[in-house]
């Protein structure tokens, strides 16, 4: 079938069938895109093969051009709540009021998303097409700082500042595990598996959403503070794939690299800053000082001792400025100790923490 023939049997789908009406008719023809789109990825080895959709599972709507309207834009409350409010029509639907947390230009909108998150929240896309603004500056960069990535610590920079790894699945995990338990008693699909999946969801998307905060966060400190940032070239699968123990490979999906990378190098790129990969072999193993390589280093030693030169340091701030020296740059002076990065704001680790000091007291049973 064409994607016009799948169209069009969506649209008749839709005319024969009392319960689809209730659904604008490019919403329902959307369907195909959809496919076609799917199917696109599955041939361009993007995605693996499509699948048959649960109707729990479908959740979102995609208005390609019309059936919406924005009306009421205003803003409401003061100082630190002040935020901009709209009201938004969904043909069929009705009108929902938003909270608008970015500008757009409204004429240019060419899509409109409507996602349900499996945790009950909804968010609202609008699509915009505009020219790309990020590009790298001509202006020399001034300082250069190292990160070695690492499971202890999250992050260490070449000046000695490190990000202890809040380790986020870790704090999560019985909770999730009981849930997830509670779950699969549940009768499929009932009202009790809906409740007991949404709670679940709830607490995967803390789990996301904390993550990404607190890189975005760490992104800004550093994207303000250097012009560069040299990075390892880290292969994140291989190394999840030769992660000896349970233990290990959990803690490496947690720490998830590869989204801390994307983040920080979009900040980079954002404020026009460069951003530098360098290979990644042999960076924890080798002496910044002379440049030998200590084959002796596992992964249980905190502290690097060069063999051929006696240089002693930290064994994560010694790959940071490895990768620094890789790139190029000359640290200033060799940090001597390390120091936490001030706590960044509004981590939002407190209120983890109590929960779980309530789970580990006993349960108290009467008799
Ligand atoms: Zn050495």
């Amino acid at each position: 079938m064409s994607k016009n023939e799948l169209r069009q049997l969506a649209l008749d789908l839709r005319k024969q069938n009392k319960e689809f009406q209730v659904l604008h008719s490019q919403v329902a023809q959307q369907v195909a895109d959809r496919f076609y789109g799917a199917r696109q990825r599955f041939f361009g080895g993007l995605a693996n093969k499509p699948k048959k959709k649960k109707p729990h599972q479908y959740l979102s709507l995609v208005y390609p051009q019309s059936g919406w309207r924005l009306s009421n834009l205003r803003e409401v409350g003061q100082g630190k709540n002040k935020k901009k409010k709209a009201r938004l029509y969904l043909s069929k639907i009705g009108f929902f009021t938003l909270i608008i947390h970015r500008e757009f230009p409204e004429s240019q909108v060419s899509q409109v998303c409507v996602k349900l998150y499996p945790s009950g929240r909804i968010h609202v896309i609008f699509l915009v097409e505009e020219a790309e603004p990020l590009g790298q500056s001509s202006k020399e960069p001034k300082n250069a700082v190292g990160v070695d990535l690492g499971i202890a610590r999250l992050a260490t920079l070449s000046d000695g500042c490190f990000l202890e790894n809040p380790k986020p699945l870790e704090r999560s995990l019985d909770r999730i595990r009981v849930l997830q338990r509670t779950l699969s008693r549940k009768k499929f699909l009932s009202n009790n598996w809906l409740k007991t999946k949404t709670r679940l969801a709830k607490e995967h998307e803390h789990l996301k959403d904390f993550r990404r905060d607190l890189f975005f966060k760490l992104g800004v400190l550093l994207s303000q503070e250097y012009d560069l940032l040299v990075l390892e070239d880290l292969n994140v699968q291989g190394l999840i794939q030769r992660g000896e123990t349970k233990k290990r490979r959990l803690r490496l999906h947690d720490s998830s690299f590869s989204e801390l990378r994307a983040v920080l190098e979009w900040q980079f790129r954002k404020r026009e800053k460069l951003v530098l990969p360098v290979p990644a072999y042999n960076t924890s193993r080798e002496c910044f000082l002379c440049g030998g390589i200590n084959k002796g280093l596992t992964l249980e030693d905190r502290v690097f001792r060069c063999p051929f030169c006696g240089f002693t340091l930290d064994r994560d701030l010694n790959a940071s400025l490895v990768l620094l020296k890789r790139a190029g740059w000359v640290p200033p002076a060799v940090p001597v100790e390390l120091r936490p990065i001030p706590p960044l704001p509004s981590l939002g680790l407190k209120r983890r923490q109590g929960v779980a000091l309530k789970q580990e007291a006993p349960p108290f049973k009467a008799g």
